[in-house]
């Protein structure tokens, strides 16, 4: 069974991977000139950049993944548990470190309110609860009705989901001090939403960094990347880099192959990784679409971002290997980003600043930092050289009196990666740098289904599709998509 799949980021990579494994003949066309799609790699001057993710989440997720092929993430790379976790400016108030362990974490709340402890402690039974369920339950499986979604376990437990109240409100109930809110809430931001169009189930992201613990893979994230590229050629999947694919050809409502500029390639099954609604609108002609222009036009998008790579001639002081700058006024900065009529970049931004050089000593030269700078912008703004350069000024110039200390007399390497760029080189949807939203209604059966409903043979993984947003998640979208082959050829 020949099987053709279309991008190599995180979802094509582990769709080859485990295709290869499982028998299947598979070609990878990748638009680009590596592999890993939103996690790819750049190099300059001796410092090297993890373009997209940062964060291993969901440490058991990835182990799951390599236990398909009987190894473990440690026969890859090394984990290191971050600790602190990360840090946290808020406004111009002095700087929280989240640490890696509860107790301490406990002690953080009760130093932010009363009864903090208490509080935490309750919030995190809970996200534990309902992360528990949707590993065993939800995430793992594919949705095509509602009957799918609301088995009998799950109704037994739907009202305590708490998907028809929104997180902003579920945490304002839990806790009264805005950074003790914010601590629980800004990790929404991985979901590409924001507290108030999140369903508070999410909560569980909470589970996720606190109780679960945020990591470094040796190497960065390239190295987990590398790990699933080098597994998908030892099964023999074959690479074809710099090749996007023009057209999915369609023959008797059957997907026979894909169309590149190289010709024709022939094949019984095509799995598409590269950003759904290019594939749909730009792929496929209208009669083979499951979902139209409308469609798209009316999903909530998840954020693009505005991303400055910099290596730096010194290490910064006042930064840990993961730094959060929350601005005092961070709910109009969800308003500029989600809602249409308020769309502009922010003039005073929330921001996230990354330094991989503290914790792994490849990553900028001795005695140097490499730094990422990011900030979520709404998708579909006016992108421009001039824009980009006041922002990054402005951002700056906040960064550095926050700090109080200069940086940009340190920078040796400047790249930026904005809106544009995420639509040019990844052909991502009005320059979406994560693709939907985790809306209620673009949750598992509501998200992009796996198999196209008007073309046979045609599969999609990834980010956009269940279970969403994030590195483990599309690992677990191209599980769930090579089950489904597997069973279905009975390989
Ligand atoms: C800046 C940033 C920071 C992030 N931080 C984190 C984090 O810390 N932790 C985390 O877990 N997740 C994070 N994410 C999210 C995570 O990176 C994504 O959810 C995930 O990588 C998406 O993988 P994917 O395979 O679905 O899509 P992609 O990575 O976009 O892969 C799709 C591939 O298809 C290719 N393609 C497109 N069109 C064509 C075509 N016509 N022909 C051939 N190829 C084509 C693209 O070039 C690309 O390589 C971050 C994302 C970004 C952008």
């Amino acid at each position: 069974m020949k099987v053709a799949i279309v991008g190599s980021g995180f979802g094509g990579l582990s769709a080859a991977a485990l295709l290869a494994e499982k028998g299947f003949e598979v070609t990878v066309f990748e638009k680009n000139e590596q592999p890993g799609g939103r996690a790819s790699v750049y190099r300059e001057s001796g410092y090297t950049f993890d373009m997209g993710p940062s964060w291993y989440l969901m440490p058991d997720v990835y182990e799951r993944f390599f236990a398909e092929f009987r190894k473990k993430p440690a026969d890859f790379f090394e984990l290191k548990r971050l600790d602190p976790a990360y840090r946290i400016y808020f406004g111009k108030e002095p700087v929280i470190d989240v640490p890696a362990d509860l107790d301490r974490t406990f002690a953080l709340f009760d130093d932010l309110e009363e009864g903090g402890s208490e509080k935490l402690k309750v919030y995190l039974a809970s996200a534990k609860e309902k992360y528990d369920l949707t590993i065993n339950e939800m995430l793992y499986r594919d949705y095509r009705s509602i009957f799918d979604l609301f088995n009998g376990k799950l109704l037994l437990q739907g009202a305590q989901l708490h998907i028809l109240e929104n997180l902003e409100g579920f945490v304002n109930k839990s806790f009264s001090s805005e950074e003790a809110r914010r601590i629980v809430e800004y990790s929404i931001g991985f979901l590409g939403g924001s507290p108030k169009n999140t369903p508070a189930f999410y909560h569980i992201m909470s589970h996720i960094d606190l109780t679960l613990g945020v990591w470094y893979p040796a190497g960065g994230i390239r190295a987990v990347a590398d790990a699933i590229y080098r597994l998908a050629e030892s099964s023999g999947a074959k690479f074809r880099f710099n090749e996007p694919v023009d057209r999915i050809r369609v023959d008797n409502g059957r997907a026979t192959g894909v169309i590149t500029a190289q010709g024709t390639f022939d094949a019984d099954i095509v799995v598409v990784n590269a950003d759904y609604a290019h594939a749909e609108l730009e792929l496929l002609e209208d009669r083979f679409r499951t979902y139209d222009r409308k469609y798209w036009e009316s999903r909530v998008l998840a954020p693009s971002a505005f991303v400055a790579y910099l290596g730096l001639d010194r290490t910064i002081a006042g930064l840990r290997h993961h730094t959060l700058f929350l601005d005092d006024d961070w709910e109009a900065g969800f308003e500029q980003i989600f809602d249409p009529a308020k769309a502009a970049w922010p003039e005073h931004p929330s921001y996230y600043v990354n330094v991989p050089s503290q914790t792994d000593p490849t990553a900028a030269p001795e005695g140097c930092d490499t730094l990422f700078l990011l900030v979520a912008l709404a998708p579909g703004l006016e992108d421009t050289p001039e824009r980009r350069e006041r922002f990054f000024n402005q951002v700056m110039d906040d960064l550095e009196s926050k700090l109080g200390e200069p940086i940009r007399d340190a920078i040796v390497v400047k790249r930026i990666f904005a809106l544009d760029d995420f639509r040019d080189r990844y052909n991502a949807y009005h320059g979406t740098a994560l693709g939907l939203s985790h809306t209620l209604f673009q949750t598992a059966l509501w998200r992009p289904a796996h198999r196209s409903a008007k073309v046979e043979n045609l599969y999609y993984t990834g980010h956009y599709t269940h279970p969403g947003i994030g590195v483990p998640m599309t690992l677990i979208s191209s599980t769930i998509v090579a089950r489904e082959l597997a069973e279905h050829y009975r390989l």
